[in-house]
């Protein structure tokens, strides 16, 4: 998480709000704070043209508020684009509440939240992030209509992290698609790091496919259950990002292609279901283009969640969480296609696909 943040005396340097290069355009940042439950979040509203700002919230015990202010604006600058580009009538949004999501969160305090998310008017609608479990979601909703993710008994979509997983997996085969001419990962050698919620529906998807997966976790007890399991290999090694590989799925952290591990990389794909996953978005993203990896852009593979949720707004069933999910494959090798075309990497294709689609919105909306 810390390597996902900007340095504090980076961020010192320019002006504290507007100023700041994760400020992008956000419309909207709403501070709320309650001294009875201890309550301290943030709000970030990046963009409304498409739709309502939809993104989860984040429980984190930052080390400070710039942190978290910055990781806020971050995640909701990339719902904004992870939304269009899957085609989804939503804008991005996402909220921090700063805290140890284990010893400082009590139903009073969500039900506070809650009444922050409901003062907005809709123009925010939450869902779950780090820290947060479905009955977090269940208690915002008793104070709002405001919230996704909510226990299937309330009409809630239930757990998105295996539909977010299968859309990696669909991303995946795309990028080996493009990279190796063919889609099959039978027998390709895929790292997966970090195997919890989304790491593990993976994991099951690809031993299924006979490809050779080896796993990394912090977690030594998941390592072990998921091995036998799935009969996945364990990581021992010192140092995963020097591993030879076909493919590598970061499913952990953000930020893990950044300056220390970019040069070691032997995977010749990248696909993954953790967001940020580029440290330096314009920087790494074109080192990765110069050394010929294939990086599957992760707002764009790892939609599933967000098209689950969607659902519970649009009223549409698993069927078509699944069609919509699976589309991921297509404008994958769509986004692969345009970066060829146009000289430029995966990840400002994606963005500059979901952005035109957001412009074109935004004229209609002017007519
Ligand atoms: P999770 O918390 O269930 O799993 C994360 C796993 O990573 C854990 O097993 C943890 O022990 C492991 N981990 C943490 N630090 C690690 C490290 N340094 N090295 C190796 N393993 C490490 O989270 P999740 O729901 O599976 O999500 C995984 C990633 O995907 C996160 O970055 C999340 O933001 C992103 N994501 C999740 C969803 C979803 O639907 N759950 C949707 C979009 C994006």
């Amino acid at each position: 998480m810390e390597s996902e943040l900007i340095a504090l005396n980076d961020l010192k340097k320019v002006d504290p709000v507007f100023g700041q290069i994760s400020f992008d355009n956000h419309e909207q940042v709403v501070f709320c704070q309650d001294k009875d439950t201890g309550l301290k979040a943030i709000i970030g509203i990046h963009n409304t043209v498409l739709g309502p700002a939809l993104g989860g919230t984040r429980m984190w015990k930052y080390n400070n508020e710039w942190e978290a202010l910055n990781d806020v604006l971050r995640l909701s600058r990339g719902m904004t684009f992870k939304s269009a580009i899957s085609g989804l009538n939503l804008g991005g949004g996402k909220a921090v509440i700063i805290g140890d999501a284990k010893t400082e969160k009590t139903p009073e305090l969500m039900q506070k939240f809650g009444a922050y998310v409901h003062s907005l008017g809709g123009k925010y609608i939450t869902a779950e992030d780090v820290g947060m479990e479905t009955s977090d979601m269940d208690l915002v909703h008793d104070v709002t209509p405001y919230v996704t993710g909510i226990s299937e008994s309330r009409g809630g979509a239930g757990n998105p992290s295996p539909i977010t997983a299968y859309g990696v997996y669909m991303g995946m085969k795309a990028a080996a698609k493009f990279q190796f001419g063919s889609d099959v990962l039978s027998g390709k050698k895929v790292l997966v790091q970090g195997i919890g919620h989304v790491g593990e529906t993976l994991v099951s998807y690809l031993t299924k496919e006979d490809a050779r997966v080896v796993i990394a976790d912090i977690n030594e007890e998941r390592l072990n259950e998921v091995s036998s399991k799935y009969g996945a290999e364990i990581y021992r090694g010192k140092d995963l990002y020097s591993e030879e590989a076909d493919i590598y799925a970061p499913c952990a952290l953000g930020a893990t292609v950044n300056n220390e591990t970019i040069g070691k990389l032997k995977a010749k794909v990248i696909a993954g279901a953790a967001n940020n996953q580029l440290a330096d978005e314009n920087i790494h993203g074109a080192l990765l283009k110069e050394k010929g990896i294939a990086y599957a852009p992760d707002f764009l593979i790892n939609a599933g969640g967000i098209i689950n949720v969607y659902a519970e707004i649009e009223n549409y069933g698993k069927q078509e969480i699944i069609n919509k999910t699976e589309n991921i494959y297509n404008t994958t090798l769509e986004i692969f296609s345009k970066a060829e075309l146009e000289g430029i990497t995966t990840h400002q294709a994606a963005l500059k696909t979901a952005q035109s689609l957001i412009d074109a919105r935004k004229l209609e909306l002017k007519k």
